[in-house]
């Protein structure tokens, strides 16, 4: 007897899934989770891996857009963006295991158990130990990328050794792939995986080269392979009418920029941000830049403060009642110091009521 249809969710553009969406993804959507990208140290040689070349194989390490200069800049990043969770990302975090188990156990330890951590591995590392650790130090949801058959080995021992955290896959969409995909889906199945996460395939100045020669196209003003999301979304399907336990969700690298990222900025951004500066859509911040007495005036007056060579950085609000007007628009930033150059700036102006 075959199995009873589950139904599908599609929000075009946001997501598709079939079954329960991971606690991970769920936080991702509300734009609550800090990044915190461990090193970029990994042993795998993914052709389509879009992480930046900067980035790629250094042992750097970063929290959302900054370098992570101590452990507790995490902390830091945490409590601007007034987050509920982070995401641990490389590389491959277990590549450099020590590091990895001290962020999650400062984490949990400063904002509590339900602060929610997800973990991305190829598993090439996932020892019984390193997973036992994860485990202890608080982990709550790991997410492997088997990048050869071999590493299904990895998926079921995290299956048998993990109790308390949530074992998912995540694999990007390979438009050329997708019978190899639903093989693999099948496979995660019939194992008990909970869920898999399929990701639109993201050009990048690391692989659009590599995609490219092997004959993928690009397009989109945030590149990206064309036949991924239809692909992605197609297995959505087949997964839902096949009745399968494990939940699909497909996420469109549209969705991480303009929805997830975006939320963390204005989230963080409405946060930090100075009672004169003003919170931009796009989560920047910006004031009107200008000198002159009556800028003098009004920042005295509370509507802004001098921000470097008798140049005042006002509201925006004020925008037609200073003259030589100049908005300057930056990201918010740990320090908070304002990016303003003073070239440029009007050289008076003056308050007009
Ligand atoms: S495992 Fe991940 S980080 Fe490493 S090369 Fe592949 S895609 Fe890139």
């Amino acid at each position: 007897m075959s199995k009873p249809a589950r139904p599908v969710r599609v929000l075009p553009g946001v997501y598709a899934y079939a079954g329960r969406l991971p606690d991970g993804c769920i936080h991702c959507m509300h734009g609550s989770k800090i990044v915190v990208f461990v090193t970029g140290l990994c042993g795998d040689r993914c052709f389509y891996c879009p992480v930046s070349p900067s980035r790629l194989y250094h042992d750097v390490a970063y929290v959302d857009e900054e370098p992570l200069e101590a452990l507790w800049d995490v902390v830091d990043e945490a409590y601007r963006v007034g987050a509920d969770g982070a995401s641990i990302t490389g590389g491959d975090p277990l590549a450099r295991l020590g590091r990895t188990l001290r962020v999650i156990k400062l984490l949990k330890e400063v904002f509590g158990d339900d602060f929610h951590i997800h973990l991305y591995t190829s598993g090439r590392y996932a020892t019984t130990e390193a997973l036992r650790l994860l485990e202890e130090a608080g982990l709550d949801e790991i997410r492997l990328h088997p990048t050869e058959g071999w590493m299904l080995e990895r998926i079921e021992r995290a299956l048998q050794v993990l109790r308390s955290v949530r074992v998912g896959v995540e694999v990007p969409v390979l438009p050329d792939r997708v019978e190899e995909l639903k093989q693999l889906i099948e496979r995660l199945d019939r194992m008990g995986v909970e869920f898999i996460n399929l990701n639109e395939l993201e050009a990048s100045e690391r692989n659009m080269r590599q995609l490219i020669l092997r004959g993928y196209r690009v397009s989109g003003s945030k590149p990206v392979v064309e036949g991924s999301r239809e692909a992605g979304e197609a297995i959505v399907k087949w997964a839902a009418e096949r009745g399968l336990r494990i939940s699909v969700h497909f996420c469109p690298a549209v969705y991480k920029d303009s929805v997830q990222m975006r939320l963390r900025l204005v989230r963080k951004a409405m946060r930090i941000r100075k009672s004169y500066e003003e919170v931009t859509p796009e989560g920047m911040l910006q004031v009107l830049v200008t000198r002159g007495p009556g800028a003098a005036r009004l920042a005295a007056e509370g509507y802004g403060e001098e921000c470097g060579g008798s140049v005042y950085c006002l509201s925006p609000r004020l925008r037609g009642r200073v003259a030589g007007k100049l908005v300057r628009r930056y990201p918010a930033l740990r320090g908070g110091a304002l990016p303003v150059e003073v070239e440029g700036v009007a050289e008076e102006s003056d308050y007009s009521p």
